[in-house]
């Protein structure tokens, strides 16, 4: 394993926005893993654990301690519909083995990308699929007391965009087991999820500088709103949740620039780097989002996206 010095952070995250981490280590297996921390322990350096980049927006200033970006491999996908993955591995490679072996469970998550740690930390969804309904349990190393457990997947407290691992950042993910269904045709659930694939294409161009939806879905009582939401889109909201994207709109924020950040014209609640924008042109953009909303229609955006090297944020 190696440690480098001041390596930019814009290079491993999707936004390709942030400074320099004071050390940075890729792990490839547990032991490896608990080296790192034991070096940034050593040292006194904060930790913070990375996947891959593709939810996190870094300061321009970088993170003054040990990124720790989490490989750990390794994938089993058995005819039984039983898979075993480790928490560095890419969620579009497991999602494409799982529908090579005619595994059915996860196929409308492709195209998300990212990590499986980074998946089941944040519970990802899309077109009505959640990482966690698949789940059967989750390894993890507790930074504090060292010990590995194994969670269940009632222990793992999964929630909409949450999971008991966001709630308690000092579990880091080692790996997942998963259980699919078995016995499906494979160039049927590999075509769902080139469709999905598409789909999402033709929604929104997914090789942008962003970090996917920014703000999750608020739970709305606003009756009115919620009629003209119905109207609007032909659909009633689901489980009381507004899209984010269709109140910015509302708001009159869609294409918003300041700098080189922009709401997306397409999809209003991703935040674009259109090109060398700072991490402080993008919070410009969010604050001014936050407080349209906030003041227009009384509503409070919470992000999705974690910050990190702003001072505020909890490292490991
Ligand atoms: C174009 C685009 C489209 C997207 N579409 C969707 C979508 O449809 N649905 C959706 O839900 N999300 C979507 N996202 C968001 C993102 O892809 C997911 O949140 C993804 O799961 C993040 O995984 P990651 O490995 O990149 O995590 P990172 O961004 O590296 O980290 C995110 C957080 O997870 C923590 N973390 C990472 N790995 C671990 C681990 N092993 N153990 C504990 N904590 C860990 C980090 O510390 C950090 O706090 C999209 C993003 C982009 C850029």
């Amino acid at each position: 394993m190696e440690f480098k010095e001041n390596e930019m952070m814009a290079g491993h995250t999707t936004f390709r926005i942030g400074g320099p981490a004071k050390l940075y280590a890729e792990v490839m297996t547990t032991a490896e893993l608990v080296a790192a921390l034991d070096r940034a322990e050593s040292e006194k350096l904060p930790v913070y654990l990375l996947g891959g980049g593709s939810n996190v927006l870094f300061s321009d200033k970088g993170f003054p301690g040990m990124v720790i970006k989490n490989s750990i491999c390794g994938l089993q996908v058995r005819d039984d519909g039983t898979v075993s993955v480790g928490a560095g591995v890419r969620l579009f490679d497991v999602v494409t083995a799982c529908c090579s072996k005619g595994l059915s469970g996860i196929e409308r998550l492709s195209g998300i990308p990212g990590t499986v740690g980074g998946a089941v930390r944040g519970n990802v969804g899309a077109f009505g699929t959640e990482m966690g309904s698949s789940v059967t349990s989750v390894k993890v190393f507790h930074r504090k007391t060292g010990e590995i457990k194994e969670f269940g997947q009632e222990d793992c407290q999964f929630g909409y965009r949450m999971s008991r691992f966001k709630r308690e950042p000092d579990l880091i993910v080692l790996s997942i087991e998963l259980l699919l269904a078995p016995g499906h045709e494979p160039s049927t659930l590999l075509s769902v999820s080139k469709e999905v694939w598409a789909d999402r294409e033709s929604k929104h161009p997914q090789d942008v500088f962003c970090a996917g939806s920014f703000f999750v879905n608020p739970i709305v009582h606003d009756q009115k709103l919620r009629e003209e939401f119905s109207r609007d889109a032909g659909k009633v909201p689901k489980d009381d949740k507004l899209p984010a994207g269709w109140l910015i709109d509302q708001v009159g924020l869609r294409g918003k620039m300041i700098g080189h950040a922009k709401v997306s014209e397409l999809h209003p609640n991703y935040i674009l780097n259109t090109g060398g924008a700072t991490a402080e042109e993008i919070l410009t953009i969010v604050s001014i989002v936050k407080q349209r909303v906030r003041d227009e229609l009384n509503i409070q955006l919470c992000e999705e996206v974690q910050f990190v090297g702003f001072g505020s944020e909890k490292s490991l």
